[in-house]
This record gives C-alpha cells, structure tokens and sequence, in this order.
C-alpha cells in the first residue's frame, strides 16, 4: 500500500511550527508495512489544497491529512477534500452533540463557529476527538483511503493510536501481512558506526525493515519484520534479534524501550542494593533522573552536588593535594569521590562524575567534554573516561547515561 501525508497549514510552511504530524504518522505507518512515498505540506489556500489532493489521488492508495480542521475561516480541509471528491457535507447530530458536551464539560460557552466541525463528508466515519474538539474523518471512495486528523499533534497521535490503528488493523487490503516489531535500546555507539556493524543485515531487505533512531546519547535500532501469519513473523524477528546481538550486545541496554535508569533501579532491586552518588558536572542530574522512578526510595540512600573544591573536601574527604596534584578533573579525584562516599554511606554502590561541560573551561590537556565516572563498591573500585560532544546540556545529559550505563554494567 502507497500513502502520502499532507500536512495542512500556513505555519508549517512558513517554518514557525516544525512538522512532527508527518514524523510521527510515517513512523506509525512503516510499522503497519505501508510505505510512505510523499511528504507534502501546503498552506492554507483552497485552490493550493485542491491541486494537491489531486495529485495525491493520482499517485497512492491511502493520504493522511492532518490539520485544517478547526473552527476558523481558514480551516477549509474537510470542505475542500469533500469537495474535490464529489462529496456532500452533512450535519451529524451526534458530533454536534458531542461538541456541545465537550464546552460544558471545560465550562466554555460554545463559539457559533464551532458548528462548522459536525458536519462530515456524506458515506465517511467519524473518528471521534477525545482531546478536542474537532473530529477526525475516515473515508472511502473508489478504493483510496483518506483519513482526516486535526492539527495539534497531541490530538493527531490520540485518535491515531486510539482509532485509526484499528482501522488499519482490520482492513485487509491494508494490513496483507503480520507485522511484528521490536526496539533494541543502545548506549555507547554512535549511530554511524552501529550502522557499519550492521550494515550486512540492514541491506539484506526481504520484508525487513532495520532502522536506527538517534537520540540524544542513545542510539535504538527498531526492527520490523512482515509475515503471513504470527509465528513465522516472531521467527523471523528472534532471529534477527539474535544476529544483531552478537555483533552489538555490549551496547545493549534494553528490548523494549524500558530507560537505562529503570534498568539500573531493577536491577539493584534484583540484587537489594543500595546507591548513592556524587555529581560535580552533572549537577544532580543523575539524582533527578532517578528519583523520577516511583520507588527510587527502596534503592537510593543520597546525591550530593559537589561542585566546588570546597565542597569534595568538606563533604567527600577528598584531600586538597589531590586536588592540587591531579585537578577537580581527573581519573583520581573522580575515583577518590566514589571511594569516599562509599565510605561515608556505606551503601553497595557510590558513583562520582567530575567533568568539564563548557562552553568554557576547556584547555588542550582537558577539553570540554572530558569526564570521569568514578564506581565504587566494595570489592572494586575503577574510574572510567568519557569523551563526550555536543553543548553544555548535551555534554551532561550524555554524562548522565554513560553513568547509568556504567552502573548496568557492572551490575
Ligand atoms: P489546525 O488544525 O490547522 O488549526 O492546527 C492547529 C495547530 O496544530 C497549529 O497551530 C499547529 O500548532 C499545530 N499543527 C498543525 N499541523 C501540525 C503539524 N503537521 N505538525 C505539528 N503541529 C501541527
Ligand atoms: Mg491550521
């Protein structure tokens, strides 16, 4: 199956609001085995509209529309699409029903204009809003599919998730095949250089689709497999799995999605121990992060933000001659920081980071970037080096994973 996204709307093309609608749908789409050939954005003219749902026609089977589908004057993608396909549009009671309940219930007199929106296209279903008040549009005409979904993107990925999966789910001249998919999560390897470990496997297609996603410090590698029915589909995917866990597995924090935090905290659960950290660079990121995790308490004894000399003195014993010999930077102070704080918690597991995050700060010796994890437990204790890219934020936020990463590694 063919499919275009159309993305409606003036503010799309002239740049003031990025484009995540035709992200998010394409993603969604690929893991359905639809291949989506066309990207178009138009702004909010009639005539413009027109010419590109025609073209659209000509060319695919299945076009997502989202946006235009508001209250105001400019808002004219239903009219025009039901226009261009020779359709009449008719008042739906229910909707207008249902928009009605929707300003009672938020408390809101209802505008005139509102009315606009409970009109659909004569022959279409309505997808119903749950988080709004325009209602999303499934129709079909002479073997096309032409889904209408609102604008604001928490709108479009509600009744996306909630109502036109489904859909896709049950049609059969959509879904031909079982799709099954898997997310490997990596910390560790940039995505180029994953992609040349698995570079053999990502070109060998035969309905497989390997992609990596790079975010932020973390790299996933998404796995889509179709088939004709469930088992050889999950066949098919463990062994992919399997092929691509022998060339990567060191960097392999999760399968499915799970964050390397709640790793860290399952596993020092699993193991009942206890953890505490000392962040100079990171600024009580690391301790952010994982308090966030509903029932940090049962694992996590303190953090404390060391940042200054002072502070690693007063409140980790790190002696001023290492600081002197060695500088607040460095594999020993990174190491006698975890050490210490071992020591003066008594927890399993102490981590440090010392770093520099810049902008400044930087020299040829230590550049920006540059940090030491220290981990210490009662039978070890080590300090590993980072190099580390990006702006101060990046710098910490990548700190933080590698950290994490660390932990789960050595538990
Ligand atoms: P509309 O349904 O055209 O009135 O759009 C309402 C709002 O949704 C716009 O002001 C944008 O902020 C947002 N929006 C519309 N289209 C997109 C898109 N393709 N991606 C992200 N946000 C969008
Ligand atoms: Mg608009």
């Amino acid at each position: 199956m063919k499919a275009e996204i159309v993305s409606v709307g003036t503010e799309i093309i002239m740049g003031s609001t990025l484009n995540t609608n035709v992200q998010y749908i394409t993603q969604r789409l690929s893991e359905f085995g639809i291949d989506v050939l066309f990207h178009t954005s138009v702004t909010d003219d009639p005539e413009l509209l027109r010419e590109v749902t025609n073209i659209a026609l000509e060319r695919v089977d299945l076009i997502i529309f989202t946006g235009g589908l508001g209250p105001t004057q400019d808002d004219m993608t239903k009219e025009v699409v039901s226009d261009t396909l020779g359709l009449k549009l008719v008042l739906n009671p229910f909707i207008q029903n249902n928009i009605k309940e929707y300003f009672n219930r938020t408390n809101r007199p209802m505008p005139s204009n509102n009315i606009k929106q409970a009109y659909l296209p004569e022959d279409s279903k309505f997808l119903m809003n749950r988080v709004g008040t325009a209602p999303g549009i499934y129709i079909e005409k002479d073997n096309k599919i032409i889904i209408l979904l609102p604008g604001p993107p928490r709108e479009m990925k509600t009744m996306f998730d909630e109502q036109v999966v489904p859909l896709i789910k049950r049609d059969p001249t959509i879904m031909t095949k079982t799709i099954r998919t898997r997310t490997i999560n990596t910390i560790g390897i940039g995505e180029s250089a994953l992609e040349m470990k698995l570079k053999d496997i990502i070109d060998k297609k035969e309905d497989i689709i390997i992609a990596t996603y790079a975010q932020e410090g973390k790299v996933d590698v998404k796995i889509i497999v179709k088939e004709n029915n469930i088992e050889s589909a999950d066949n098919k995917l463990d062994r992919i799995v399997a092929s691509i866990d022998r060339r990567i597995s060191k960097y392999i924090y999760s399968y499915d999605n799970e964050s390397i935090e709640e790793v860290v905290y399952r596993k020092l659960l699993e193991q009942n121990k206890r953890i505490a950290f000392c962040e100079s660079c990171t600024g009580g990121l690391i301790t952010s992060m994982f308090t966030r995790i509903p029932g940090a308490s049962k694992v996590f004894d303190r953090g404390i933000i060391s940042y200054s000399n002072t502070s690693k003195m007063e409140e980790l014993n790190i002696e001023e001659d290492i600081l002197l010999k060695h500088g607040a930077v460095s594999e020993t102070v990174a190491l006698h920081m975890a050490k210490n704080l071992l020591d003066i918690t008594g927890v399993d597991i102490a981590l440090s980071t010392t770093g520099i995050a810049g902008p400044s700060g930087g020299t040829q010796g230590k550049p920006i970037g540059l940090v030491y994890i220290g981990i210490a437990t009662k039978d070890n204790a080590y300090a590993v080096k980072v190099m580390l890219n990006g702006a101060r934020h990046s710098i910490q936020n990548r700190a933080a994973l590698r950290a994490f990463n660390e932990l789960r590694k050595i538990l």
